[in-house]
């Protein structure tokens, strides 16, 4: 008889073996199936992401190409020097807001003196007179910018203002004394209360053309409403004490006789002391404000 014989249980045994290996093959197969399918999902997941990312690179990358003041002017360019100069025992005498009535006498003393200096000037002030601006250049002084207007509120209301004014005056340079103007210097200095909302905007813009601004270290305070003579020298003397490199703050303005009167002593102080003059070019290091939080 068959069943229940050792012959039909050895049967049984192989025929379960056989159905466990066949279980077994068909849970591997199934198993091996599932994680290809994972890992292809993840690999979409991946290359997804990887192609969100270089979505998102390429709008950055767009947006970048698309402020629209880079666009403004493309004749406003300089060349930025690639060397910075940081002459020891040196002084630059800058004279802002010029020409004015005084800008002769100005010129006189530095010539009788043979030294040089940095005038900026303010564009509505060059275009009454622009055989100075041209004597200034043929004297060997330097010619920045220091904006058309002047008027804070405006220059500094945005990035394309602050450009639309500078442009003017540095066309007007251009254009009384075939010099391009590379050097700048901000009404109220790089930073200001006026410029705190823009002024990095405006400094990023302004390097990227190859412009290069230039503060002060040094101040004749002729500015204030009661200065003199006197307080313009002792001011300067105070201001520049234990400096080596050393840019002097000063206004070019025709109610300002009183710096023009202290400038002969100025120059004296300067030369007893034994440092050089030179005027400001663009491959000099540039002296500027420390960056603030306003
Ligand atoms: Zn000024």
């Amino acid at each position: 008889m068959y069943l229940g014989s050792v012959r039909f249980f050895k049967h049984l045994i192989v025929a379960i073996i056989l159905l466990l290996i066949f279980g077994l093959l068909i849970a591997a197969i199934s198993l091996a199936a599932i994680n290809k399918n994972y890992k292809s999902q993840i690999s979409d997941m991946q290359s997804g992401t990887i192609l969100a990312q270089s979505n998102l690179v390429e709008e950055k990358h767009q947006n970048s190409l698309s402020i629209e003041y880079q666009e403004r002017y493309p004749d406003l360019y300089a060349t930025p020097s690639e060397v910075r100069r940081i002459e020891p025992k040196t002084v630059y005498l800058t004279f802002d807001d010029g020409p004015s009535f005084r800008t002769a006498e100005i010129l006189d003393i530095l010539k009788q003196e043979d030294i040089k200096a940095t005038f900026f000037i303010i564009g509505k002030e060059g275009n009454k007179n622009k055989d100075i601006l041209k004597r200034m250049v043929d004297e060997g002084h330097t010619l920045g910018v220091h904006t058309y207007s002047h008027v804070y509120d405006n220059i500094y209301e945005s990035v394309e203002s602050y450009l639309d004014d500078f442009y003017l005056t540095y066309k007007l340079i251009y254009d009384a004394t075939g010099v391009e103007p590379d050097v700048y210097r901000f009404p109220g200095g790089s930073i200001n209360k006026y410029s705190s909302q823009d002024y990095i905007e405006i400094i990023a813009e302004m390097t990227r053309r190859g412009f290069t601004y230039y503060d002060w270290n040094a101040s004749s305070g002729d500015a204030v409403a009661n200065a003199t003579a006197k307080s313009v020298y002792s001011n300067t003397v105070q201001s520049s004490e234990g400096k080596d490199r050393i840019i002097l703050l000063m206004h070019d303005s025709i109610n300002k006789s009183y710096t023009v009167s202290a400038l002969p002593e100025i120059i004296e102080y300067y030369k007893a002391k034994g440092y050089k003059f030179e005027g400001i070019t663009n491959d000099v290091s540039p002296i500027a404000f420390n960056y603030i939080n306003y």
